[in-house]
């Protein structure tokens, strides 16, 4: 084997490796790091190797991840060994696992609206659990309300995207509204075995009887008269809140709450049609229902949710008990807050009706579609979901955690460019000739190359850009470090701008008198940039010519101000959103 054939086979083994821990897909700055890092000689050769890595990676990416596991299982399986468990460090390991044939989990969003950080919970770890055991894991729409938490049809594929970009691949996909007639099925089976009834109790009569505990007249009919009335839901003999049918519960239970709760109800699909299934149904199944039964038919084995579910899981034991089913081993973790944020969904809904954000992205929401917009990484997301787990005691984060986490994954691979916010003029004289300085694109990555960028000359003087941010720093009399360019003394320093001198070139002339570092543009050769900040602030002002290379979705560093992913990438300006320090 020849040096560049052992070289191939090597990038070849990373890309693999790197390609299963990320459902599929290599990352070419990891498998190049990973080269490099094993390789140091190699940085002098970095452009050749990221074009070998580069084909590499179309070649590996292009498998399926399957096939990708079983080539590293022929080649290399002491390094699948070693792989696996880091991956799914942190997460404990889920009761019960050996009564069941299969782990099957399921992550079952109502698509009223789109998924935000409080979900990514629940999503993560019901996936990463499903394959940490080589199990299933099942998306459930549960779209089962048409009338008060209404689906649109936008939100499934929005809810499909969330789920593709947290890197949570599902096995199988279910909408419950495709499935009334199986609701239908164990509604009559339960009045049949008199386990339920159709109540047409006034809603406050039976309220009043159900708190002292007593049965309302419904429930002591037979079950053949219990069907009739059954069937005559369905065939619209009721109108909305005449009829409901309700499962049997131990009427002393000590929630009110759970004491024969509703099951099934009439909702006027002429009046509020389905976004799917139009106004064909008029009698719909209520959450415990729908969740209830699929939970079962879909043979899920471990629930992973929130504890406000509890109530949710004694009213569906009773439909367990009644059916003769196993209720699933359920895992409630604790509520999670996060400071600065509101998650409340309906607030966020009724704020997008009003008109106070253009849409779901708005960097000012905590949904994933805002996260994503400013180049959080669902990487940082499942380490922020990995520390807290599946505890069932409530968890505070803040920002500053996803922040922390964040930066540590996109800070080696970042290129960094240069952004003047609210351009303030300066004249440097003692510049004798026109110049081009390279700057590199990552302070500790040589490998990644350099950045240009040319000064004019006229007359002896350059004129510049600099942010109005470092005005504190360029008071008269001071020498400061234009990054990579030369050193300067501060001659005046008004509200006109700055007029300065050139002192000296290099970086160690700075740092023997502590000047200060701050970054600069040229005045004549930039483009123009804005950056929208987490509170939807625009930020106007100019980028180094650099800038215009990114691709939308690139996410960079802007020098001294921020990392953040680029939204619009046009010929001569661009538009980042701002995710963090
Ligand atoms: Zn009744």
């Amino acid at each position: 084997m020849t040096a560049t054939e052992a070289l191939e086979l090597e990038a070849r083994r990373a890309a693999l490796l790197n390609a299963v821990r990320h459902e599929g897909k290599a990352d070419v700055a990891a498998v190049i790091g990973r080269l490099l890092g094993a390789h140091p000689e190699l940085r002098q050769k970095a452009p050749d190797i990221r074009t070998l890595v580069a084909r590499v990676i179309d070649e590996v990416n292009a498998m399926s991840p399957a096939d990708q596991e079983k080539v590293i299982q022929e080649r290399w399986p002491e390094e699948l060994a070693r792989e696996k468990p880091k991956s799914e460090r942190g997460l404990p390991p889920l009761p019960n696992v050996d009564n069941y044939p299969k782990i099957v989990t399921r992550f079952s969003p109502n698509p009223d609206s789109v998924l935000h950080l409080g979900n990514a919970r629940a999503v993560i770890l019901s996936h990463d659990y499903a394959r940490k055991y080589s199990g299933t894991f099942i998306l459930r729409f549960e779209d089962t309300d048409p009338r008060l938490k209404k689906a649109a049809l936008q939100y499934y594929d929005l809810i499909r995207d969330d789920l593709k970009w947290l890197q949570c691949s599902w096995d199988q996909e279910y909408l419950q509204s495709d499935r009334l007639e199986v609701y239908y099925q164990y509604a009559e089976e339960l009045i049949r075995k008199a386990a339920a009834y159709v109540c047409e109790c006034a809603p406050e009569d039976f309220k009043q009887l159900i708190e002292a505990g007593r049965a309302c007249p419904c429930r002591n009919i037979p079950p053949d008269h219990n069907l009739a009335r059954w069937r005559g839901m369905l065939e619209g003999k009721y109108e909305e809140g005449e009829a409901v049918v309700r499962v049997k519960t131990d009427l002393d239970h000590p929630n009110p709450a759970v004491r024969d709760w509703p099951a099934l109800r009439v909702i006027d699909t002429e009046k509020y049609p389905h976004p799917r299934v139009g106004s064909k149904y008029r009698v719909w199944p209520l959450y415990n229902m729908a969740c209830g039964v699929d939970d079962h038919l879909m043979a899920i084995s471990h629930v992973i949710r929130g504890k406000e579910h509890l109530t949710n899981m004694e009213r569906q034991k009773y439909l367990y008990k009644h059916l003769a089913w196993r209720y699933p081993d359920a895992i409630h973790y604790g509520r999670l807050r996060v400071i600065g944020m509101d998650l409340s969904k309906s607030k966020m809904m009724r704020a997008l009706e009003e008109g106070v954000y253009a849409d779901l992205s708005d960097p000012r929401l905590g949904t994933l579609m805002a996260l994503r917009r400013r180049g959080i990484t669902p990487q940082a997301l499942r380490v922020v979901v990995y520390e807290v787990g599946p505890r069932p005691v409530d968890a505070t984060i803040s920002w500053q955690n996803v922040y922390a986490a964040n930066r540590k994954i996109i800070d080696p691979t970042a290129r960094r460019f240069f952004f003047v916010d609210k351009p303030v003029y300066l004249s440097v004289s003692g510049v004798k000739n026109s110049r081009t300085v390279k700057v590199p694109v990552h302070p500790d990555h040589a490998e990644m190359g350099t950045r240009e960028i040319t000064v004019d000359a006229k007359d002896g003087a350059s004129r510049l850009l600099v942010s109005k941010g470092d005005m504190n720093l360029l008071k008269p009399g001071a020498i400061v470090r234009l990054m990579d360019l030369f050193n300067l003394k501060v001659n005046r320093a008004d509200s006109d701008g700055v007029i300065g001198e050139l002192v000296s070139e290099t970086y160690a002339e700075a740092r023997k008198v502590d000047a200060p570092l701050i970054h600069w543009l040229p005045e004549l050769h930039n483009c123009k940039a804005t950056v929208v900040m987490p509170t939807a602030e625009r930020i106007e002002g100019f980028g180094e010519p650099a800038l215009t290379t990114c691709q939308v979705d690139e996410i960079i560093q802007l020098v001294r101000f921020g990392f953040g992913r680029v939204d619009v990438a046009a010929k001569d300006s661009v538009i980042i959103y701002f995710a963090h320090q």
